[in-house]
């Protein structure tokens, strides 16, 4: 197997080979950080949405969504703090003239030892084989509890710097890790300095300052501020939450990885509005309720962890990633926050509009506190994309490239392919198609060998291919194929539509 900066690299380029994933503006030679979803990346990618929608809102009956506006009144970015605070801490190396953002030259620094951490539990695996207790392992090995205590001792000191807004700090500290620059190796490096990350323009014909506009960051804040319109208008009982997918504009300073880190992508996100006291416990719901999701999937569980937050924002009492193993990395997936009643209470004050609900069971006024789930849907996209990228090699020695998607995510169900073009069969691929349609997305193909089509579909994912052939002229039966196994089943064309739904049902 190719090594993990290979794979990446197979990754994108089958992405733009296949119509998924094109750079934006290709023929004016892109535009870093901007991508175009292909003619199958935009069903995945809807296909994700309506598995998210599906068990955030159709499966919960204290849960609504709404679809806000991307602009929105300039002074709910004052109240959320985002004007303020919405900073990354960048720096320069001197010598390559290239911007890093300081935290994440020093979470690569920890990513470093958590990777030593990593080969030694493999090492010692291979050693102890059946018999290895990787709990007590991790527990008792010196080596591995030293770079842990040195991971733990980096966080902490990053945590509290950036608390204390202890720029020179942060300097400081880089230059005591010995971190170089990926470019020119050396550390030479310039002040941190705080960037803030919205997009702002001017709205209407007057260039004043009163008229500038953000685009906006987050969702979350647009569900914020129509809290009461839905509290009211949908007679919520709290606990109740609103979800909402939509885009979210950030001016990275460090745009790489792909449809990792974008200046343009989607979220998808839910607040969840709790009496207070009670946060804690709907915290634990809610993390436990994510991470089944995910696994929901049919991704290992190994693919996937928790990274609780360190540095926890003023108002919050606990916050938590579930991180992904990336081609390049564990690395953040979904947010989890206990938020309290911050933004609330905020926008009330910065609106002059009580924003508060009447509890009917207690019989008093408060401001609800909330938990919030907010999940990257381009980081998701490319977790299952990635993920399913496989490079087999077959029996007779050639690669069949197949994408493993989760098969309820898959852009086409089904592709319908006359073994030849001829006799009556591409007719009656074409009915099978026709009666399938409504159901499914599906595609008819009948150029090339039967072969050359298996892995044309293979390639995009498609976890089932229907092949007409001369018996299914003679008794209405057709073959199946199914992707992974390449098992080939014969059943009467009247099963087809039970059996598509079956194999593509979610695990849970
Ligand atoms: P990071 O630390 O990676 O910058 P974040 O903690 O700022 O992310 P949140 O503000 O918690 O991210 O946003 C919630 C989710 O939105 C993230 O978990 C991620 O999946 C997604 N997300 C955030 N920024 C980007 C981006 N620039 N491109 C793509 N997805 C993003």
């Amino acid at each position: 197997m190719a090594n993990n900066e290979d794979l990446f690299k197979k990754i994108i380029s089958h992405s733009k080979e296949y119509g998924y994933i094109f750079p934006s503006s290709e023929i004016y030679d892109g535009m870093a950080a901007v991508y175009d979803y292909g003619q199958y990346g935009v069903e995945l990618k809807n296909n994700i949405k309506q598995y998210w929608w599906k068990s955030m809102v159709q499966m919960h009956d204290n849960i609504v969504g709404i679809d806000s506006s991307i602009f929105m009144h300039p002074k709910i970015w004052k109240a959320s703090g985002h004007v303020d605070a919405f900073n990354d801490p960048l720096i320069d190396n001197k010598d390559s003239k290239k911007r890093y953002r300081a935290d994440v030259l020093i979470e690569d620094h920890i990513a470093k030892i958590e990777d030593k951490i990593e080969k030694e539990v493999l090492k010692a695996e291979k050693r102890f084989g059946d018999s290895f207790n990787k709990e007590e392992f991790v527990s008792t090995n010196q080596r591995v509890l030293d770079n842990q205590a040195k991971i733990d001792d980096i966080s902490s000191r990053f945590a509290d710097l950036m608390n204390a807004e202890n720029l020179e700090g942060v300097k400081l500290l880089i230059e005591e890790l010995g971190i170089v620059c990926p470019i020119s190796g050396t550390k030479n490096w310039t002040d941190v300095r705080q960037f803030n990350l919205m997009f702002s323009t001017k709205m209407g014909s007057l260039s004043e300052d009163t008229n500038i506009v953000y685009l906006r960051p987050e969702t979350a804040q647009g569900i914020f501020v129509n809290f009461l319109n839905v509290q009211k208008s949908g007679r919520m009982k709290i606990p109740f939450g609103i979800a909402q997918i939509g885009k979210a504009f950030r001016n990275e300073i460090v745009a790489r990885q792909f449809i990792f880190r974008m200046r343009e992508f989607e979220q998808m996100e839910m607040q969840f509005f709790v009496r207070p006291g009670e946060e804690l416990k709907w915290f634990e719901h809610w993390k436990e309720t994510r991470m089944k999701w995910h696994l929901s999937l049919g991704i290992p569980k190994t693919e996937y962890r928790f990274h609780d937050h360190e540095k926890l924002a003023h108002y919050a009492n606990a916050a938590t990633d579930i991180e992904f193993r990336f081609p390049f990395g564990f690395k953040e997936l979904e947010g989890i926050h206990s938020r309290g009643d911050f933004d609330l209470k905020q926008h009330q004050e910065f609106s002059g509009k009580k924003i508060q609900y009447f509890d009917p069971e207690l019989k008093e006024n408060y401001t609800p506190y909330v938990v919030e789930t907010s999940i990257g849907l381009d980081r998701t996209f490319l977790a299952v994309l990635s993920h399913a990228y496989t490079e087999q090699t077959l029996e007779d020695g050639t690669i069949r490239t197949v994408l493993n998607l989760p098969k309820v995510l898959c852009p086409i169900k089904a592709a319908i392919l006359p073994l030849v073009k001829k006799d009556n069969m591409p007719e009656k691929a074409k009915e099978i198609e026709k009666m399938l349609r409504s159901d499914f997305m599906v595609q008819y193909d009948e150029k090339d060998a039967i072969g050359k089509r298996y892995r044309r579909q293979d390639a995009i994912g498609t976890p089932y291919c229907i092949t007409v052939d001369t018996q299914t002229l003679e008794d209405n039966t057709v073959t199946i194929r199914e992707r992974d196994t390449m098992h080939q089943d014969r059943i009467p064309i009247s099963d087809l539509t039970n059996y598509i739904h079956k194999g593509i049902r979610p695990l849970a």
